[in-house]
């Protein structure tokens, strides 16, 4: 298998008031076709960065990002991003949200918004507004607006962050289901173990101050994972030892031995 998206040698510095931070430092990583790779590590250890520039959000960077090919210059409808809330147009029902500024009357486009409503398990919720859903019908939405273009990756940052455990469970199985469907690669963000592991072929664990990869965890374990398994618990158990390690290197950063 080739590798779809490729970033090589990226690093970033914010400069801010206080004197430049380096949020990122020499990153490479490959994700091939069909892949999902979730990205672990402490707060403020440049997860968001990365998917930024993943993304196309963010272009000031050293290194570069190549996606089926081509460089990633800006954003664009090939790069499905979704945040934790899912900015959502309140005004708009459902249905519309997913077309965005595409128009329903088109009956391509209509037709691929039905079928969208149906992967996420909306139907009989197309006319509904906003306000009307729970928060991961809400986020379900987000995701079938992300996929409506066939993007060449989906990026998910903290998507289910904000999200009962209960729901969470489900969306992260609604989400591989979906994208088990049409191949689409994708980079989620989150710092919840459990999801990292659950939705991943590798797990990227971060460290922090500058940001870099500390480790990538493969998860060699047929799908659907179950959580309650040996196999899934020794895992967890080797990403909580790799945080261990993480805060200890910090640790003695901190004493400036
Ligand atoms: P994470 O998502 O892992 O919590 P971020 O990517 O948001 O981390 O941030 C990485 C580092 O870069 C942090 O030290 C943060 O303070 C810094 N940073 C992020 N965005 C900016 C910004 N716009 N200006 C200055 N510093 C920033
Ligand atoms: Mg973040």
């Amino acid at each position: 298998m080739t590798s779809w998206l490729s970033i090589a040698d990226v690093s970033k510095t914010f400069h801010s008031a206080k004197g430049p931070i380096t949020a990122l430092q020499n990153i490479h990583l490959s994700v091939r076709e069909g892949e999902f790779v979730t990205v672990i590590g402490p707060s403020g250890c440049g997860k968001s960065t990365l998917l930024k520039i993943v993304a196309g959000l963010d272009t000031d960077h050293t290194g570069s990002v190549e996606l089926g090919g081509s460089p990633v210059l800006k954003p664009g409808i090939d790069k499905g991003v979704i945040f934790q809330e899912p900015r959502l147009f309140p005004w708009l029902t459902v249905e519309k949200n997913i077309a965005a500024n595409l128009s329903l009357r088109n009956p391509q486009v209509r037709k691929r918004v039905d079928t969208l409503i149906e992967l996420v398990r909306l139907r009989g919720f197309a006319a509904a507004y906003p306000k009307e859903l729970s928060g991961g019908m809400a986020q379900r939405v987000a995701i079938a607006r992300a996929l409506l273009r066939d993007p060449r990756i989906l990026l998910l940052d903290e998507p289910f962050g904000a999200l009962d455990a209960f729901t969470r469970a489900h969306m992260q199985e609604s989400l591989l289901d979906i994208l088990n469907g049409n191949r689409t690669p994708m980079i989620f963000v989150t710092h919840d173990i459990d999801e990292a592991v659950f939705l991943a072929h590798r797990v990227v664990i971060l460290r922090p101050r500058p940001g870099s990869i500390h480790k990538i965890v493969p998860v060699p374990l047929p799908f659907p994972l179950k959580k309650s398994s040996p196999e899934f618990q020794q895992l967890r158990s080797t990403i909580l030892s790799e945080f261990e390690q993480i805060e200890q290197l910090e640790q003695i950063q901190g004493a400036g031995i």
